[in-house]
């Protein structure tokens, strides 16, 4: 049986193409969505989804979540006292999703279309391969998301030259892209996007305002607050979700042991975030102009990623556009829906062909710098010079001054990547110059990156004030798993250890326990434990059915606690 497979950087999903038509598969949990989330729990076992998600709140250092990012470059992660890769790290969601299809489908899945960004470059588009055939999965295809999108929509039906634009605004980025269907072809012509943009800024917003518009916070307590933003980022994505589907909602947190309460309104909301919503536009414009189409020569518009729930955006792409976009698919589930049509017409020998865009900059390039954040200087910031996306060959230059008086050098630390901080993204290099003595501030020097279409990256820096210069070459090295490499992981990640699959929702909820207990105090804190002591003795009787019993316990005890939200 082929699957097709939405491997997301914050959830996986997984469908197959029966009845005529794509259906999404239910994990153990019943949820469509798994985490791409993977934990080792105190024993060393694996911990995989929504119950990796909780326990990453509490244990940091055993958990690992995001590892789409690193797909294709060496960096591991270490999740206690082993190191994995992020290929290991998908090839374990894979597993995870593959076991859910077994159980739902009743018979073995060993194919499957796997769907990757339409920037993905060929290391990243090799290292997702490489992660099928370690979940033990031949990956038949795969396929851009933009176009599983646009064939979840019937982009295939369409007549020739019908051109959609897909617009998938999901928690951390931005991506649009123009897809122009011929002839049993999809070409992805153009495609642009923020990857510092997401449904998570549109939360932050919501936090924000709490903290300036909340009386009953005391000064020391605000500034707590801004300080530790995960105090309120679950109670500020609850508000802004409500306000997706009402005009109004009491965003609610708790903060030791006292409820704090505001009142929001969808209007306070968007006003908040209407620079925002302005920043969405410049890549919409870029990716028309790249394709040469004007907005209303478009055939359609999808709306894809679970921000685009919020009706600021959908209003936002009716101005734009002079039309309702398409979303008449559930945006969270419209690419795993388009991979499982994919499967579903390779099945029958009539698969679609694709040509993919590849002739952009696949990841953002910078240096590492600091920041001045009111009287504080920040270090180690990543500064992008050529942005994610740009289109190849580039040259782009920024310019950066010295942070402290009589400065010698400046020694730039060239990395690639796409995480605000600079040591989280890959070392490319390095480059040193030599400065007269200055001030502070006032010693500067010019960076110029040049990236051509072979991923070579010239680095060149020119001290402002003598003129002289020192410049670098970097090849862009794809640091691909060798054939060894794999054998070893594969017996590595078959060694793991993982807990029955009939077991995971009392993991689920015992890692939720532990969360909400470091989260709260007093009265809340003892029931907590009182509930989880409780549960824990219950499973050791081994007894089911008061163990199905005690499972509905502590599920509506948890939600009378926060509200039963799943993110
Ligand atoms: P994705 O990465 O596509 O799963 O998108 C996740 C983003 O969608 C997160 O930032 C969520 O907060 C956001 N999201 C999900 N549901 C809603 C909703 N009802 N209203 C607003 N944003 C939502």
């Amino acid at each position: 049986m082929i699957v097709g497979i939405d491997l997301g950087t914050t959830n996986s999903l997984i469908a197959v193409f029966r009845d005529g038509r794509p259906q999404l598969i239910p994990n153990a949990l019943g949820d469509f969505s798994t985490p791409s989330a993977v934990a080792l729990d105190e024993t060393g076992k694996l911990i995989v989804g929504l119950a990796a998600r909780e326990r990453a709140a509490t244990d940091p250092g055993r958990s690992a979540q995001a590892f789409k990012r690193w797909m294709g470059s060496d960096r591991t992660v270490t999740l206690g006292d082993r190191k994995f890769r992020a290929e290991e790290l998908s090839a374990l969601v894979l597993q995870w999703l593959k076991a859910d299809a077994e159980a739902f489908l009743g018979e073995p899945v060993t194919e499957a279309v796997i769907t990757v960004p339409a920037y993905f470059n060929e290391a990243q588009r090799r290292a997702t391969r490489t992660a099928g055939e370690l979940a033990g999965l031949k990956v038949e295809r795969l396929l851009n998301e933009p176009t599983a999108a646009g064939l979840a929509y019937g982009l295939q039906d369409r007549p020739d030259n019908s051109t959609f634009l897909v617009f998938d605004l999901g928690g951390g980025t931005f991506d649009v892209s123009v897809l122009e269907y011929f002839d049993g072809v999809v070409e992805v012509r153009a495609s642009a996007g923020d990857t510092r943009l997401g449904g998570e800024d549109f939360a932050h917003a919501a936090g924000k305002l709490f903290l300036e518009r909340c009386t009953g916070l005391s000064p020391a307590e605000r500034e707590r607050l801004l300080q530790d933003p995960t105090l309120w980022w679950r109670a500020a994505e609850q508000a802004k979700r409500d306000l997706s589907e009402r005009d109004q909602t009491v965003m609610g947190l708790m903060l030791d042991g006292r409820r704090l309460e505001l009142e929001l309104t969808r209007a306070d909301l968007e006003t908040a975030t209407a620079e925002l919503l302005q920043r969405l536009r410049r890549p919409i414009e870029r990716a028309l102009q790249d394709a040469q189409l004007s907005p209303t020569a478009l055939d359609e518009v999808v709306l894809v990623g679970g921000a685009t729930r919020m009706p600021m955006i959908r209003q936002l792409i009716t101005r734009l556009f002079q039309r309702l976009p398409l979303r008449t698919i559930d945006p969270d589930q419209a690419i795993a829906q388009g991979a499982a049509v994919q499967a579903g017409l390779k099945a029958r020998d009539a698969a679609l062909e694709e040509v993919v865009l590849t002739d952009v900059m696949p990841f953002s390039l910078g240096v590492i710098s600091s920041q001045q954040i009111g009287q504080q200087r920040v270090g180690d910031r990543f500064s992008p010079i050529i942005e994610r996306n740009t289109p190849v060959p580039v040259s782009r230059m920024n310019r950066y001054v010295t942070v402290s008086d009589n400065q010698s050098h400046v020694e730039l630390d060239i990395r690639q990547g796409e995480s605000p901080v600079g040591s989280d993204n890959l070392h490319l290099g390095k480059l040193e110059i030599e400065l007269p003595p200055l001030p502070a501030g006032q010693a500067e020097v010019e960076v110029r990156f040049t990236y051509d279409a072979n991923g070579l990256l010239e680095v060149d820096v020119r001290d402002v004030q003598r003129g002289r210069t020192a410049s670098t070459l970097i090849r862009n090295t794809a640091t691909e798993m060798s054939e060894a490499q794999i054998e070893q992981a594969l017996a590595r990640l078959r060694m793991l250890k993982r807990h029955p699959r009939d077991e995971e929702e009392n993991r689920y909820l015992i890692e939720r326990a532990k969360r909400l207990y470091e989260d709260r105090l007093g009265a809340e804190r003892e029931a907590i434990q009182h509930w989880l002591s409780q549960f824990e003795q219950v499973l050791d009787t081994q007894d089911g059915r008061a163990i199905r019993q005690a499972r509905v316990q502590m599920r509506e005890a948890l939600d009378s606690v926060d509200g039963g939200f799943r993110f």
